[in-house]
């Protein structure tokens, strides 16, 4: 749906049998995410446990519901939530089999639209009831992306007297009204009028504002939001029509202009410094009609532009963190911003597990060893305004690319660059997901070290193993050993063992969190190298770490929190 927050669209399904109908209503809205009840769907993006609770957190945010089931069990977990009518989301109810959509709830949200496209995707006509909807093919009172309403009360009075059988006078441009069903007349009473100037609400009018005005702005003055709202008022200009803030390139990452943008709710944009505003806003919107207020430049344009085609927006990167593989245990930013990405980089192993991806993501997927090489072609993407982000098993500050990217950004002189609204996004590094497993290997103080000898010196290792050790701290190690790296984990141990009990518990994690994974409990004394790869995650107990018997097969490890005096 056109200017609909699809991003964030939930379908939630209760069993597994409706999860081939979200499937197919996912195809049709990719960004949309499938909330299945915890064990009973498999396979849907998000579990939850109550569906009552789901659908009312999922309303109260705005975000649009489709819900495979009953109309009857929605309307009843909504009841205690309904909000005024106006400001609330689409919430459709879908048959199970795909056989049937019904729009409940956000006529003005455009739920009728939706329910249009939803039946469309799964071959059903959508039940509407909604009667100006049926009588107009359209919801007067919600004009499509690039319009606004002025005032929503008036607008509903309007569409009664206009439902009683009144004749309508269409001002201005209202492309999209071109097909509908309206009975028209010159001297007829309603006008709908479709322009930027501010007017008095009237009874005998519905006012909509193309969103077609561009404000750019001196960046360097203080009270911004005040400044622009002040300016369109001088100017008799709707503030409706606002759709877009235009500051210069080097006031990228001035968070007064943001604050500005957020407050007035426009999109910023920003273009070349060293002009005007008004030759500013001239060149961004050619042929606008731009008037000088008060050190701003209002550009109003003929008819609503895509303010995301002005100029160029603030370019992200985000260097995010996946976890050790499993989707539950990826957190809920790292998913949005996947959801957002334009470009994803990250070796192939770590793209794929961030996927699936939609058809307009770009990703590149390099080399493992590649991490600068990476980081430099990410700051590149980003400072084009695009949205980039890195992949990262783990955290991507453990031994990943959070420090690579840091490193770029540190070494480069490129302001472009350094405008980058850069974010390091954490996840759970395979340490603690292995540890989770196992109990509480972790529960006291610990040390992470990466055995790898590919970017320091073996003889650092053997210094800090020998010293860690020594000082009794759990020991996690990291890339413990590869075809590549052979021996360097049985001289560790070596080190080890010369400072702990033969008899002190390891935990072995490999593949933790991804298909296959498995757990093994041995003793310092019976670990070989062998038992070890480079998807393996390596935990050494400390003198207090302990192991005991779980009922079902499996032990537990931990070490307790308290440490005992020494002696
Ligand atoms: N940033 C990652 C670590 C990258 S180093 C993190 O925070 O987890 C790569 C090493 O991490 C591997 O050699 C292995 O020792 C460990 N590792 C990564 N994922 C793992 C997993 N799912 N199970 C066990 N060990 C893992």
């Amino acid at each position: 749906m056109a200017g609909m927050n699809t991003q964030a669209m939930a379908i939630v399904v209760l069993g597994q049998g409706s999860l081939a109908t979200a499937r197919r209503l996912q195809q049709r809205y990719p960004q949309a995410r499938i909330h299945g009840l915890s064990g009973r769907v498999e396979g849907a993006d998000h579990l939850y446990a109550s569906f009552g609770d789901t659908l009312r957190a999922l309303y109260r945010a705005g975000v649009p519901i489709i819900a495979l089931c009953a109309a009857g069990i929605v309307i009843r977990s909504l009841a205690a939530v309904l909000d005024e009518k106006g400001s609330e989301p689409p919430v459709l109810a879908v048959a199970e089999d795909g056989s049937a959509v019904v729009p409940l709830l956000g006529g003005l949200s455009g739920v009728n639209g939706l329910a249009r496209e939803l039946g469309e995707a799964l071959g059903v006509a959508a039940a509407i009831t909604t009667s100006g909807e049926l009588r107009f093919g359209t919801c007067l009172l919600n004009p499509p992306p690039g319009y606004a309403l002025a005032d929503l009360e008036q607008g509903k009075r309007f569409v009664s007297d206009l439902l009683a059988g009144e004749p309508l006078r269409i001002e201005g441009a209202a492309p999209w009204l071109a097909q509908a069903p309206l009975t028209q007349a010159d001297d007829a009473r309603l006008t709908l009028r479709v322009g930027c100037t501010a007017r008095p609400a009237s009874r005998d009018e519905l006012l909509i504002h193309p969103r077609s005005v561009l404000v750019a702005v001196d960046e360097t003055q203080p009270e911004l939001a005040r400044r622009v709202r002040e300016a369109l008022a001088a100017a008799n200009i709707a503030q409706a029509s606002l759709a877009c803030l235009l500051a210069s390139e080097p006031a990228m990452a001035e968070p007064a202009v943001h604050a500005a943008a957020r407050e007035l709710g426009v999109i910023l944009r920003f273009a070349p410094a060293g002009v005007s505003v008004s030759e500013r806003a001239q060149q961004a919107l050619a042929g606008a009609q731009v008037i000088e207020q008060d050190g701003l430049a209002i550009a109003v344009a003929a008819a609503p532009f895509d303010a995301q085609q002005i100029g160029r927006g603030r370019g992200r990167l985000a260097v995010i963190g996946l976890g050790p593989g499993a989707a539950e245990l990826m957190v809920p930013a790292v998913k949005a911003e996947l959801a957002r990405a334009e470009d994803v980089l990250g070796y192939e192993t770590y793209v794929r597990m961030a996927g699936p991806f939609r058809d307009d993501q770009v990703l590149h997927c390099t080399d493992n060893r590649e991490e600068m090489q990476r980081a430099r072609h990410a700051f590149a993407l980003a400072a084009q305004g695009r949205s980039v982000v890195v992949v990262s098993s783990g955290d991507p500050g453990v031994f990943a690319m959070a420090a690579a990217v840091l490193e770029a950004l540190h070494e480069s002189d490129d302001p472009a660059w350094h405008r980058v609204d850069l974010q390091i996004l954490p996840g759970v590094s395979a340490s603690l997901a292995t540890a989770a497993q196992a109990g509480a290997p972790l529960g006291h103080d610990f040390c992470v070290l990466s055995l790898s000898d590919n970017l320091k010196p073996w003889s650092i290792i053997e210094t800090r193993l020998d010293l860690a050790a020594q000082a009794d701290l759990v020991l996690a190690f990291y890339n413990p050993i590869s075809k590549a790296r052979p021996w360097q984990l049985g001289q560790a141990l070596d080190v080890v063992r010369r400072h702990r009990d033969g008899r002190t518990p390891v935990v072995l994690g490999r593949d933790i969190g991804r298909p296959g994974q498995t757990l093994k409990v041995v003793t310092l004394a019976e670990l070989l190298p062998e038992m070890v790869d480079m998807r393996t995650m390596v935990l050494v107990g400390s003198s207090t770490t302990c192991v005991f018997q779980h009922p079902g097969g499996v032990q537990w490890v931990y070490t307790p929190r308290w440490y005992p005096p020494h002696g």
